[in-house]
């Protein structure tokens, strides 16, 4: 097994292409000198194609309704506990603002599946956006018809991200009912068509998760060629039918993030807050195993603990300044720096010299 262990790191080390197998193998990476191997490699990937820096995306977590009922996912349609929100045009602008006064060239404006916000009020949230300055636009909004999707990039989206939060078709459809594994591959095929740079990602640690089903979605992650994605550990939401299930383990995802850094040498990783809400020091670990990216939460306050995924989310009592000192020293804390620019893919199709 040892021996199995080091010749598949070889493999990986030279850039060779990995099977499932060779990927299962590298998740089963013992604590202690595998593990430790394992990371370095990923790190040492990250570095040659990333360097020293980190970049910033200023998160703004725009509704918390959704028309979807995830069993993970305290945003659920079915919880009737939270308070529901709806920031308006106006109010995501001025939260823009500010985060690009703090020094954000990245705007992600994420909410549940929302269908109050046609596309044109999205277009137009983006365009006044823009007009403050050309910061790259991610959106994080859910699955929407090739057109809508077309029409964002149009109005200056840049980027959009869409995990497909699990390979596993049965897991998928049991997790997320009234959805399809299909319908979410036909998006995310739709997206890539329409121009965006690409983020999809999963979660780690979900019930009746397998080995062989995680490394299935680094495969998938390779095969959408994605440019950012997303590697979280599960944790469960009281208020959902995962309630009282066992979280992800932190290990196994730290693992997978450094796989899928082997594996996706350009792709943005980022430490999630996840990561850093399972242990306090989980976004550090993260940073140290493959991960470029922090995404600090610049929601307003009043609405920052109604967006709650999971629970005890870290950093939800912080407004955007100290969120942003936070992952400063965080980034410091690991030895590297905040990047200028906005981070855009290193592909050579997305360099466009903003
Ligand atoms: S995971 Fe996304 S789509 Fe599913 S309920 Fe939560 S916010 Fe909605």
């Amino acid at each position: 097994m040892d021996s199995n262990f080091q010749a598949v790191l070889q493999k990986a080390a030279g850039q060779q292409p990995l099977s499932k197998e060779d990927i299962v193998t590298l998740l089963k990476a013992k604590p202690g000198n595998q593990q430790r191997e394992l990371f370095a490699l990923a790190d040492k990937v990250r570095q040659q194609h990333h360097g020293n820096v980190v970049h910033l995306r200023g998160i703004i977590e725009f509704s918390n309704y959704c028309r979807n009922d995830c069993h993970y996912c305290g945003l659920r349609r079915s919880n009737r506990n939270i308070s529901r929100y709806r920031m308006t045009v106006q109010q995501v602008i001025e939260a823009s603002r500010r985060a690009i006064e703090l020094g954000y060239n990245t705007i992600v404006l994420q909410s549940g599946e929302d269908p109050w916000y046609d596309v044109n009020t999205l277009c137009r949230m983006i365009a006044e956006i823009k007009k403050i300055k050309n910061v790259a636009i991610t959106l994080s909004i859910g699955e929407r018809s090739k057109e809508e999707y077309q029409q964002l990039y149009r109005a200056g989206a840049d980027r959009f991200l869409l995990k497909h939060e699990t390979a596993d078709r049965q897991l998928f459809s049991s997790l997320r009912p009234g959805t399809s594994f299909e319908r979410r591959l036909q998006c995310l095929q739709w997206l890539r068509e329409s121009g965006y740079q690409l983020g999809s990602g999963n979660m780690v640690g979900l019930p009746g998760q397998t080995l062989d089903s995680l490394a299935e979605d680094i495969l998938l992650l390779k095969k959408l060629d994605v440019e950012m994605a997303g590697i979280g550990p599960f944790i469960p939401h009281p208020q959902t039918p995962l309630a009282g299930q066992p979280a992800g383990d932190l290990q196994l995802a730290l693992k997978t993030l450094a796989v899928a850094r082997i594996m996706l040498p350009l792709c943005h990783l980022p430490a999630t807050t996840a990561a850093g809400t399972m242990h306090s020091e989980g976004r550090q670990m993260a940073l140290n195993c493959g991960a470029n990216v922090i995404m600090p939460n610049v929601t307003p306050l009043k609405y920052r603990r109604l967006y709650q995924i999971y629970p005890n989310k870290a950093g939800v009592t912080d407004d955007p300044q100290q969120s942003l000192q936070k992952i400063v020293g965080i980034i410091h804390q690991v030895g590297r720096e905040v990047a200028a620019g906005r981070g855009d893919s290193p592909k050579p199709v997305f360099q466009k010299g903003y």
